[in-house]
């Protein structure tokens, strides 16, 4: 029997958000110890979900579940999380006696309040545990800021290929058996080629990037690699480990390398050409009107899903002034309209300030309005769509306040509204309305381009709005594109 430990250690570190996240954020999202992680991920579109898909119909292979930590993107995680993290994963597989293989679910751009590079770091750790030659393989994600030592530490490493990422078991199953082949004597190598780019959040189904993609697979069934993948790197992050790069797993390390090198050329002869099409409102409502929806709006610039605190208020205020007409909005997150929403109880109105509580300096001021309680309630929901299938999301106590034509959806904890199982959720039939916002940079768009008629998307003031300022850029190696023209 081949003992393998899994476990889990994820974050989108956005740096440029204040505070810390700490055991409170990773309780209120995912934190999980030993087996009771094994039946929350069991069959979700989750990397452990693809990871005990491909292992637990092996009759010779033994789970080892460590921790399972995964937070909402956002500030630099604290210390203490960190070697809490690090801690349960050696302790695990220490505690197993001999293990043969680990396989680690990171992110690859996690900061911590100690380091830029919390993946890195951890990977060394844990090799120095487990030793030289102990078969060590992880999934990114594509916004990893891939470090040298996330290389060198790992045997091999297995990014989602997708933005939005729908392949999170896919490259979880991928990954596991990769490490079952290096238990059984087979040798990999993992390259990596960085570049000093700097990409915006960019869909791999559309335009350049999809091109890249493809071509990727393409090396791939070629027989040249065994896995070739972009990362995209994360942008709000400015971290000495910050940019872009492309990863080559290979049974040799010369064909890992030049393929991670040649692809990152073919990246890098692209940069000029790769940027996204955003609208303003006016330039929206002009393009929708008379005309029957759902047309979906996405305030890219306040994602929770990479870092945004949610209570961002441009969008809503513009589409209040609009006076748009049958609209839902999800979310603002805001536990002290919550609170009020609930004192008020459902049915009665009464005077509000909506969002803008966090940063307004950033993300506008309060919406001061007149609302009426549609209802209260707490909401939990799993993922019904293709990102994340099964996966639970948990609103906290949230409130539907109706102001003009919009019913906002108001909840106490962040998240990034992905699916539209979330206004289900919360009693409205997305089909039925003509405007649907969304606080979503990417994701939103493999649910959503299934049944909206149109997607717009804006990019106002927000902490996942990227900024191109080279002067908020202090750690990030320096020439990167397109801060510097080079
Ligand atoms: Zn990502």
């Amino acid at each position: 029997m081949k003992k393998i430990v899994v476990g889990m250690f994820k974050h989108e570190t956005n740096s440029f958000v204040p505070g810390l996240t700490d055991r409170n954020a990773y309780k209120k999202r995912n934190y999980f110890k030993g087996e009771s992680a094994l039946s929350f991920y069991r069959g979700t579109n989750s990397e452990p979900g693809g990871v005990l898909r491909a292992l637990e119909g092996e009759k010779d292979i033994e789970i080892v579940p460590s921790v399972f930590f995964d937070a909402t993107p956002g500030a630099k995680v604290s210390a203490d999380m960190w070697e809490e993290a690090k801690d349960g994963i050696i302790a695990a597989a220490k505690g197993a006696g001999d293990v043969d293989g680990m396989l680690l679910c990171l992110h690859g751009a996690m900061m911590t309040e100690t380091t830029d590079d919390g993946e890195g770091d951890l990977l060394r750790a844990v090799r120095e545990a487990l030793g030289d030659g102990f078969p060590i393989v992880c999934t990114l994600d594509l916004h990893a800021n891939v470090s040298s030592d996330m290389v060198k530490y790992s045997t091999a490493l297995f990014p989602y290929h997708h933005n939005p990422h729908v392949d999170y078991a896919e490259r979880g199953a991928e990954a596991a058996r990769c490490l079952t082949s290096i238990m059984r004597g087979e040798k990999v190598y993992t390259a990596f080629c960085k570049l000093p780019l700097l990409l915006e959040n960019l869909s791999t189904f559309s335009g350049l990037m999809a091109e890249a993609e493809k071509e990727c697979r393409a090396q791939e069934r070629a027989g040249k690699v065994i896995s070739i993948s972009v990362c995209h790197g994360f942008v709000p992050t400015d971290s000495s480990v910050s940019g872009a790069a492309v990863i080559a797993v290979a049974k040799d390390m010369t064909a890992a390398q030049s393929c991670a090198d040649n692809m990152g050329k073919k990246i890098w002869d692209m940069r000029h050409k790769l940027a996204r099409k955003f609208y303003s409102l006016p330039e929206a409502l002009c393009e929708i009107r008379g005309k029957k929806g759902p047309f979906c709006f996405a305030d890219t610039s306040d994602n929770p899903g990479g870092g945004g605190s949610g209570d961002s208020t441009h969008l809503l205020r513009a589409m209040l002034d609009a006076k748009v007409e049958n609209a839902a909005f999800a979310v603002i997150v805001d536990p002290e309209t919550v609170e009020k929403a609930y004192a008020v109880g459902a049915g009665n109105t009464a005077e509000f300030k909506i969002g803008g509580k966090t940063l307004p300096e950033i993300n506008g001021k309060p919406v001061e309005c007149r609302a009426r309680v549609l209802f209260t309630i707490n909401i939990s929901f799993k993922n019904t769509g293709v990102m994340q299938t099964g996966l639970k999301y948990d609103l906290g106590r949230t409130a539907l306040l109706k102001v003009g034509g919009i019913d906002i959806i108001v909840c106490e904890n962040r998240f990034q509204p992905l699916d539209p199982e979330v206004f289900r959720a919360c009693g409205i039939d997305p089909l039925s309305k003509d405007i649907l916002a969304v606080k979503s940079s990417i994701h939103f768009r493999c649910n959503y381009e299934n049944f909206a008629k149109r997607i717009f998307e804006f990019d106002l003031p927000g902490l996942t709005h990227f900024s191109r300022d080279p002067s908020k850029y202090k750690r990030c190696p320096r020439p990167v594109f397109p801060l510097d023209d080079i």
